[in-house]
C-alpha cells in the first residue's frame, strides 16, 4: 500500500510533521522530487530537526528511508545531514539512494547564486542550492546519474564535454572563473565513495516490497502552487511537487498510491516572489509570522521571514485538487488562536469579475482577495484530542474550510508534537 503526503499551497505546510507521524506505520519512506533546497521542521524526543535531503522517517528504526530517482541529490549535503542526527544520537538510519538519482554538482550551485547575481533584482529568490541549474542539465541531457559514477571510462569523457559547455557561460555570460574538468573528475570520485554504501536500484526494490505487502509513504516537498505545469509559473520549483509524480519519481506503477493526504495549514505563508492573492502586511503580518509555526515563519534553509496571508479557499481548492487529494491534514491550527475573528479568502476578484476557480498567472498577478470574517475561538486549543472537544468556532473554521475546498478534513494538527493531532472521519 503506497500513501503520499504532499503540500496543497506553497510549501512550508507542516508535511514534515504529517510524515513522520504516519511514519510510524511505514516500512519504507521515499524521498521522490525536489533537493535541498527547502527543509522540513522535525521535532521529537530526539530533539529538533532541520531536514533537507532525508525523509521524515529516518528517526523510527523501523523505517527504510529512499532518495528516489526524482530528486536532485546533493551528496556533501545528504552526507553532512546523516552525521548531525548521528551526532545528536539517533540511530544509524537505513539509506537507500536510486542509482537512477543524478547529482547536484557544485557548478550547478554555482550557476544559481551567478544567475540570481546578473538578474538582481528580478531574481527568483532561489535558495542558491543548484536545483533549477541541475534540472535544466538532467533534461538537457549533460548531469551526471549516480550509476554513472562507477564507469570510469565514461566519466572521464563526460567531465570534458561538460566543463567545454560550461565554460561557455562562465566565461561570456558571467564572467567567473571556469570549469577545470580534471577538478570536476575529482569531485565526482569524491561523491563515488561518499555514496557507494547507499546505492541501490530503487524501482526494483519497492517492486518487491509491494509485492510483500508492505507500506510506503511518498514524501513530496514544497506545495501544488510549485509545481512547474500546475503552479504559479514561472515562480515555481522545477520538479513536479504533485502526488502524481510520485510514481516517476520514485520508480512505481501510478496505481498503487492508494492514499493522498494533502496538508494545507489553517493560514497561508509563501516564500520567494510570486503572487500570493491573501497576503497581509505590517503588524498583523509580523505578529502572525511570530506565532506561526513552531517558533515563527521563518524559512528551514535561509532563516528567511516567510511571507504571511490568510487561508485561501480558490488556492487550496486548485492545490488539493491537481494532488488528487484523499485526504486533507489540516495544519497549525492552535496558532490562530489568538484571533478574535479570521479572514478567510474566498474568491479572487479578477477584472471585476470574482470567480473560485484558480487562475494562470497573468491572471493571478491582477486577483484580488475576496474576503469572508469568521469568528476565532480565542483559546488555546493544544492538547485536545478529540474533534468534539474543540471550540464550536474552531469546528465552525474547519468545516467551512472543508466546504470551500470540497475536499475532507480527516486529519487536524493542533501542535507542533507527534501527538498532536486530532483524528476525524
Ligand atoms: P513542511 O516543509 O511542509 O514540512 O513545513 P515546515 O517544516 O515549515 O513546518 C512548519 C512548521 O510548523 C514546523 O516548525 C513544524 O514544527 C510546525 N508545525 C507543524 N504542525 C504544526 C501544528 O499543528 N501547530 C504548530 N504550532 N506548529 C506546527
Amino acid at each position: 500500500m503506497v500513501k503520499a503526503v504532499v503540500g496543497a499551497n506553497w510549501g512550508d505546510e507542516g508535511k514534515g510533521k504529517i510524515t513522520d507521524m504516519l511514519g510510524k506505520e511505514a516500512d519504507i519512506i521515499v524521498r521522490f522530487q525536489g533537493g535541498a533546497n527547502a527543509g522540513h521542521t522535525i521535532i521529537n524526543d530526539y530533539g529538533k530537526f532541520a531536514l533537507h535531503t532525508l525523509p521524515s522517517g529516518v528517526f523510527y528504526d523501523h523505517t527504510t528511508s529512499i532518495i528516489g530517482n526524482g530528486v536532485a541529490l546533493d551528496i556533501p549535503v545528504l552526507f553532512k545531514e546523516i552525521q548531525s542526527i548521528v551526532d545528536q544520537g539517533v540511530p544509524a538510519p537505513k539509506i537507500l539512494v536510486s542509482d537512477r538519482a543524478q547529482i547536484v554538482m557544485s557548478y550547478h550551485k554555482n550557476f544559481d547564486a551567478y544567475e540570481e547575481e546578473r538578474l538582481a533584482g528580478k531574481s527568483f529568490g532561489s535558495t542558491k542550492s543548484g536545483i533549477a541549474p541541475f534540472y535544466s542539465d538532467k533534461y538537457a541531457k549533460i548531469g551526471f546519474q549516480v550509476s554513472e559514477l562507477f564507469d570510469d571510462d565514461l566519466l572521464k569523457e563526460k567531465v570534458v564535454r561538460v566543463a567545454e559547455q560550461k565554460n561557455v557561460l562562465l566565461e561570456h555570460l558571467y564572467h567567473k572563473p571556469l570549469i577545470n574538468p580534471d577538478d570536476l573528475y575529482k569531485e565526482l570520485l569524491e561523491y563515488k565513495e561518499m555514496i557507494a554504501p547507499y546505492v541501490c536500484d530503487v524501482s526494483l526494490y519497492l517492486y518487491n516490497a509491494l509485492k510483500e505487502g508492505k507500506n510506503i509513504l511518498l514524501e513530496g516537498q514544497l506545495g501544488s502552487l510549485k509545481d512547474p505545469d500546475h503552479g504559479i509559473y514561472p515562480m515555481v520549483t522545477s520538479s513536479s511537487t504533485l502526488a502524481a509524480y510520485g510514481a516517476i519519481g520514485a520508480g512505481i506503477p501510478p496505481y498503487e498510491i492508494k492514499q493522498i493526504i494533502t496538508v494545507c495549514k489553517a493560514y497561508s505563508s509563501a516564500v520567494g516572489a510570486g503572487a500570493f492573492v491573501s497576503e497581509i502586511f505590517g503588524d498583523e503580518a509580523d505578529e502572525l509570522r511570530r506565532r506561526g509555526g513552531d517558533g515563527g515563519e521563518f524559512g528551514a534553509t535561509t532563516g528567511r521571514p516567510r511571507r504571511m496571508g490568510w487561508f485561501d479557499c480558490v488556492a487550496s481548492k486548485y492545490g488539493c485538487r491537481m494532488q488528487g487529494t484523499t485526504d486533507v491534514a489540516f495544519t497549525v491550527l492552535d496558532v490562530l488562536g489568538y484571533l478574535e475573528e479570521i479572514p478567510v479568502c474566498v474568491g479572487y476578484e479578477i477584472n471585476g469579475e470574482v470567480t473560485t476557480d484558480f487562475p494562470v498567472t497573468h491572471l493571478l498577478e491582477k486577483a484580488k482577495p475576496v474576503l469572508k470574517t469568521l469568528p476565532g475561538w480565542n483559546c488555546d486549543i493544544r492538547g485536545i484530542k478529540k474533534y468534539e472537544d474543540l471550540p464550536e468556532n474552531c469546528r465552525k473554521y474547519i468545516e467551512f474550510v472543508e466546504q470551500e475546498i470540497g475536499y475532507p478534513i480527516t486529519l487536524i494538527s493542533n501542535g507542533p508534537g507527534r501527538d498532536d493531532i486530532i483524528y476525524r472521519k
